[in-house]
Formats: C-alpha cells, structure tokens, sequence
C-alpha cells in the first residue's frame, strides 16, 4: 500500500514542479519468474483497484500471464447441493463486464508499484523505520540507514505498524478464533475463471482460479478444525478439502505448502495524527472471506494521494491535520460498513444454526432470483460503489 501512494504521489506534478517521495521499504520482493508456479498468497484485484493501479503506471507490470480474470462467483451454503437450486451466481456478463476482476500474486503488485515509483523518479530507501519526531515544520524519520525528513509520514507498513506506534496512535483487536489455511490445489474439473465460495458451519471455503489452471485456496476455519488440516497429510487434508467443497471441482490434489494465517480485526481508531497518516493493514484489518484487504487498502492510497495533491497544489501543508482528517473522514466510514457486513457474512452464513442463520441461507437464494440485487452486490464486487478516489475512476 505505501508503494501505491509513493507511486501516485512521485507521478503527481504540481504546478509543474514534482513532489519529492522517499520509500521506505526493507525487504523489496523480486518479481516471480516467467514459468514459475503461481505463489501460494493471492489477491482479487477489484475494478477499482485495476484502474488505480492504471493510474499509478503499476497495471501492465500485472496484467500479463499470470493475471488470471474470473468471470464468475459461485457462492452456496453447505445445506444446499453445489450444482442446485439456491446457489448464488455472479456474473460479469450480467452487467455487461468482461470479467468481474483478477486473481493475482500479492508479490506482483509488489513489485509493479516498487518498479513504477521507481520509474517516476522516487527514491527508494532499503531500510527499517525505526523512529520519529514531529514538530512544527515537519517529521523527522530515523530508520536502520539514516535519518530523513518529510512534511508527511504515511504508516503502511501492515498490522505490526512500527509508525502507527512511533505516531502515538492505537489500535483495537479482536480475534475470530479462526485460521485461514492458504495453499495452491489442481483439481479434477476446469475453474472456468470462476471463484467458488462454500460456508460451512465451521468457516468459510473459497477456490480461486489461477493462471496455470490450478485454484488457490483460502479456508478460514475455527481454530481447533484448523489445526488438525494443518497438521493432515497431503492425502488427508485434500480428503478433507473434497468434503468440504462437496466436489464443486472434482477431486484436488495439493500443489504447494500449506501458509497458516491466525484471523484477526484489527481497527485504529484514529488513522491520523499531525504528519502521520496510516493506510491498509496498519489502519485496519478485516476478515478475508470477501477477499477486499488490499482493495481496500489501495483504495485509502489513492483517496489520501488525491487530497494531498490538492492540498499541495493549494499551497496548503500536506501533513496538516485539517487535511489529513478529511481523509479518515472519506475512508473509515467505508471501512467500517465493509467490515460490519463482512462480520455478518462471517457470522451469519459461516457459523450460525439460529433462525437468523437460516434466513441468511435463504437470502442466497432470494438474492439469485432477483437480477437488480445480484446487479447490485456485483457492483460492489466491482468496488465501483461508494466514493471512489478519481484515480479509481474509469475514464467513460
Ligand atoms: C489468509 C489471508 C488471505 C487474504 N486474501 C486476500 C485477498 O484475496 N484479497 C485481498 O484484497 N486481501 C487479502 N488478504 C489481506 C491482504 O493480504 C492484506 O490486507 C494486505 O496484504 C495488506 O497490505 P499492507 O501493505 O497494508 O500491509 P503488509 O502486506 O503487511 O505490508 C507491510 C509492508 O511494510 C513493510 N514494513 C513493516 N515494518 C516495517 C518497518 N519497521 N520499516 C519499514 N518497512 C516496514 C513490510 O516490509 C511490508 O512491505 C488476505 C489476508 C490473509 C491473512
């Protein structure tokens, strides 16, 4: 996320003259090489994102082969079969899209945006954050190489964040007692570009297509379920993973390690203070059944570049705390009803038996019949509802 608002800020020019950025990153990734197989940690990159990344000169970098698009989601719950009635299916041909994003490698995205801050004339600076000091004029950064200093300090640096802690800012957590287990699977059946998403009573399994053919998996289950798949043999865990996905794909087969993730929310109350700003994981973290943290996330990036840019070009000073409110303003609010309703989801449709659980279970079906609801959950899908940072706007 910091890479994204380097990269749009570095290409900002303001009354002609270029804004001075600085990078502070100490384990730049490599791109993946040509042929290699498909990292186990992807992302779904939204619409909106795809046209902020545009923005940023990061999307070419991306969308090359190993950008796999999916065209489709089939969402179901476990009380109905996978192929029946009661399955709820988005499809980008329904709003007249040719794909409702893509499924690609979070180390990409990485990478395109290092390269194209780069490309804009940043600088990037190899090292750890260690430290800061505010005072009127501006922040002074110490990191592990030397010491910078800066009229804005933006906290990316993911839930841990060393700056949100420098910056005296908090944050609130809460635990899901749930893990996310993430591997690469083949499977019996194609994917057709499609993302496959079950709730069961113990979590939430979703295939997501890649470009080699294969689906990434993300199953978020409670901790005890968990820890026994981790703990399976291959054999095992795909016996499982056939179970659980009531065959959907036909049988699978592991194609990588298994990554555990402990599921975590995580909300700052505060995203700013004078100078220091916080985007994506560092301002909050929430559950990955809809897929949205590094949207999200790329979304903050644009929407506090657009109001620095703006307050730069009204010569007013970036790092002020009037601007900087504006942007948790325009970004908690979003923030805080995408987690409510993904909490729901979670709740609701993954864990819940009570009446309240069914209605939701039926609500998938209820939502299929009517084309102006689906029309508008793939919108969202999309992310092209809500108040969108320009730079995440297609051009008509
Ligand atoms: C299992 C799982 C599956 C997920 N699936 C999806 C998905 O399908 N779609 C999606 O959108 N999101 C998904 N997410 C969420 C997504 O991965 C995160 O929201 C996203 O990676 C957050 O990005 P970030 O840049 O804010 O933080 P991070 O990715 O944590 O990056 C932080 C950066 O800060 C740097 N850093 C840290 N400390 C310092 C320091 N002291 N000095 C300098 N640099 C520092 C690190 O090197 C790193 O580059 C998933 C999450 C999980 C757990």
């Amino acid at each position: 996320m910091g890479a994204c608002v380097a990269a749009l800020l570095a290409r900002a020019a303001v009354g002609g003259a270029a804004l001075r950025v600085a990078l502070i990153e100490p384990h730049a990734p490599q791109a993946p090489a040509a042929g290699a197989p498909p990292d186990t940690r992807v992302v779904a990159i939204s619409r909106a994102s795809e046209t902020l990344l545009r923005s940023a000169r990061a999307w070419p970098a991306i969308a090359g082969p190993r950008a796999s698009p999916y065209e489709r989601m089939r969402i179901w719950h476990e009380s109905v079969a996978a192929d029946g009635a009661g399955v709820l299916v988005f499809d980008a041909a329904d709003v007249g899209e040719p794909n409702l994003g893509f499924i690609v490698e979070n180390r990409l995205v990485q990478t395109a945006l290092i390269a194209a801050f780069i490309a804009a004339g940043g600088q990037l600076e190899p090292a750890q954050f260690s430290s800061l000091t505010i005072d009127a004029d501006g922040a002074s950064i110490a990191t592990s190489r030397g010491a910078l200093r800066a009229r804005l300090v933006v906290g990316a640096d993911g839930a841990q964040s060393a700056v949100r802690a420098a910056a005296g800012l908090t944050a609130e957590l809460s635990d899901y007692h749930q893990t996310a287990i993430v591997a690469t699977v083949a499977t019996a059946r194609p994917h057709e570009r499609t993302a496959w998403q079950r709730f069961t009573k113990t979590g939430t399994l979703a295939f997501l297509p890649l470009f080699d053919g294969t689906s990434s998996i993300v199953w978020s289950a409670d901790e005890a379920v968990a820890a026994a798949l981790s703990g399976a043999s291959a054999t095992d865990f795909a016996h499982e993973l056939d179970r659980a996905s009531d065959l959907a794909l036909g049988d699978t087969r592991l194609v990588s390690e298994r990554s555990a993730f402990a599921l975590r929310r995580l909300t700052a109350p505060r995203y700013v203070a004078q100078r220091v700003a916080l985007v994506g994981d560092a301002a909050h973290v929430i559950h990955p059944l809809a897929g949205q943290g590094v949207n999200l996330g790329l979304l903050d990036a644009g929407a506090l570049a657009q109001l620095v840019v703006a307050a730069v070009a009204q010569r007013e000073d970036p790092g002020s705390l009037r601007v900087l409110r504006a942007y948790e303003r325009w970004r908690k609010s979003e923030i805080a009803l995408m987690a409510a309703s993904i909490d729901a989801f979670d709740r609701f449709l993954a864990h819940g038996s009570g009446p309240l659980s069914r209605l939701a279970q039926r609500g998938l079906s209820w939502m299929n019949r009517s084309e102006e609801l689906r029309r508008f959950f793939i919108r969202r899908a999309l992310g092209v509802s809500g108040e969108l940072p320009e730079l995440a706007r297609r051009a008509s």
